[in-house]
């Protein structure tokens, strides 16, 4: 037996063409679709790498959480080397992103303090944030204006949460204005980089580093299910903060550690990308050949949405979920792997095909793709 209201709440989805279901991989299409940015999850490279460091250890799970049998000097060692990589003090490794970001707004920010969010934030972040005992306050997309407003309901410790680049729209937070203003007004600036790790900076470190902020950012959240090709993530910041993190973040004490193969995979992959300077350009000169041929075709800002992208995150909008759905099957079917992205997940209105760059795509590649997106859509609104 299951509840009706479950199954009332399917039946609505599936109406309305947003029903969310597991689609089985289709080989040989070109990826346009996974987080995958550098190729890394695929590196013959990086294979080899990892199994001349897991050579001769065991491989199976961490047997306990890191604060009883599950720490090693293994995974100390990792911490410390990406606290110096991404220049900060100290870092805490999480088993996921979406867990380093409950663990971190779930802890860090309490009662009587306020967060301030940007409306766009990851569904993590947010999660996190219901589970704080902090106020919260979500202010309008990269609106510093409307940030300044939302600063006036603010009381006790002020923590400002934002992603480096947003994991949806593909446009960048305003980090340097906010780190000024989080400076002059005495807030905790807080910066997860899942998209951006790997991607800028002059080794990879990030956009805070690529922009010099490193000291003016309280936290910052890498993952490394994206263009590291692993899973996993890491808390980066003061020293106070991971010791405050591995004593009250629960999503941190209450799990079972990374297993070693992870931490193996986590520790190369990091080794490997400084030396991806070349592919680190590839996805910028993509980016801008995606926005070029949409302004040349006269749908830029119809269907690229707003704000500038300069990254591995592109998007192409069309509103109605069934004509979107349709066209990510066309797209599929002519050998180009590329995905719908739905209300909740996005804001109703502003659906669309979230188009991901990799390193490994080529431009005769990205130019079908831009052909056949033009080809497809609805004419309205071209
Ligand atoms: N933060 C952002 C901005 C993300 O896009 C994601 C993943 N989609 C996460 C956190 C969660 O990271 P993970 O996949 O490692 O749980």
């Amino acid at each position: 037996m299951v509840p009706e209201r479950l199954l009332r709440q399917l039946e609505n989805r599936a109406q309305k063409g947003i029903l969310r279901q597991l689609q089985t991989p289709t080989t040989g299409l070109v990826d346009f679709c996974s987080n995958d940015y550098l190729g890394l999850a695929s590196s013959q490279e990086l294979t080899q790498l990892v199994e001349a460091e897991l050579a001769g250890t065991h491989l199976h799970g961490a047997t306990g959480s890191r604060l009883l049998s599950g720490n090693s000097v293994y995974a100390q060692e990792l911490e410390a080397a990406l606290a110096l990589f991404h220049r900060a003090e100290a870092a805490l490794l999480f088993n996921s992103g979406y867990a380093a970001n409950v663990g971190f707004f779930s802890s860090v920010p309490q009662r009587g303090d306020t967060i301030l969010y940007d409306e766009a934030s990851h569904a993590s972040m947010k999660d996190g944030i219901r589970l704080s005992f902090a106020q919260s306050f979500a202010f309008r997309h990269n609106d510093l204006e409307d940030l300044h407003a939302k600063l006036k309901r603010a009381r006790g410790d002020v923590y400002v949460a934002v992603e480096s680049l947003y994991s949806m729209d593909g446009d960048q937070a305003p980090l340097a204005d906010l780190a000024a203003l989080c400076q002059e007004q005495g807030l905790y600036l807080v910066v997860d980089e899942a998209h951006s790790n790997g991607i800028y900076g002059p080794n990879g470190e990030g956009l805070v580093v690529e922009l010099g902020l490193q000291e003016q950012v309280f936290a910052r959240i890498m993952t490394f299910g994206k263009a590291l090709g692993s899973h996993g993530a890491a808390v980066i910041g003061p020293k106070a903060l991971q010791e405050f993190l591995l004593n009250f973040s629960r999503a941190f004490i209450y799990t079972t550690a990374l297993p070693f193969a992870s931490l193996a995979t986590i520790k190369t992959a990091y080794q490997l990308l400084p030396s991806l300077d070349q592919d680190r350009e590839t996805l910028k000169k993509l980016a801008k050949q995606y926005q070029n041929q949409l302004t040349e075709s006269g749908v830029f800002g119809l269907n690229s949405g707003k704000g500038t992208k300069n990254g591995p995150i592109q998007s192409w909008h069309l509103a109605d979920p069934h004509a979107l759905k349709q066209l990510a099957g066309t797209v599929q079917e002519a050998g180009f792997d590329v995905r719908p992205i739905f209300s909740p997940t996005v804001p109703p209105g502003t659906e669309r095909l979230r188009i991901v760059l990799h390193a490994f795509n080529t431009q005769e590649q990205l130019q079908q793709l831009c052909s056949l997106l033009l080809q497809h859509s609805p004419s309205v609104i071209l």
